[in-house]
C-alpha cells in the first residue's frame, strides 16, 4: 500500500475491524466490526468507499422498512452547555 495519511503524513497503516457511526438526518446507524486502515501514528481511520456504500445501502432499507436492524439501542442525548 503507497498511501499517506492525511492529517500526519505518516505511511504505516494496520487493517483492522472498528465500528462505524454513520449520521444521516439526525439519524444514527451503527455498524460493528467494519474493515478499516487505521493510521499507526495518529489513528486516523480509512474506509474504502465500497464499504461505505454497503452501509449507505443498508441504513436505506432499515430506513424505508425492507429490513429490520439486527439490534436497537437507546441513546442517551445532552447539549454540552448544560452539563456541570
Ligand atoms: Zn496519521
Amino acid at each position: 500500500m503507497k498511501k499517506v495519511c492525511n492529517f500526519c503524513g505518516n505511511k504505516n497503516f494496520k487493517t483492522r475491524n472498528t465500528q462505524y457511526i454513520y449520521k444521516h438526518g439526525g439519524r444514527l446507524f451503527i455498524v460493528n466490526d467494519v474493515p478499516c486502515e487505521e493510521c499507526e501514528y495518529c489513528g486516523e481511520q480509512y474506509f474504502k468507499s465500497s464499504v461505505l456504500k454497503k452501509i449507505e445501502n443498508d441504513f436505506q432499507k432499515i430506513q424505508s422498512s425492507r429490513k429490520k436492524p439486527k439490534q436497537e439501542i437507546r441513546v442517551p442525548v445532552e447539549n454540552f452547555a448544560e452539563l456541570r
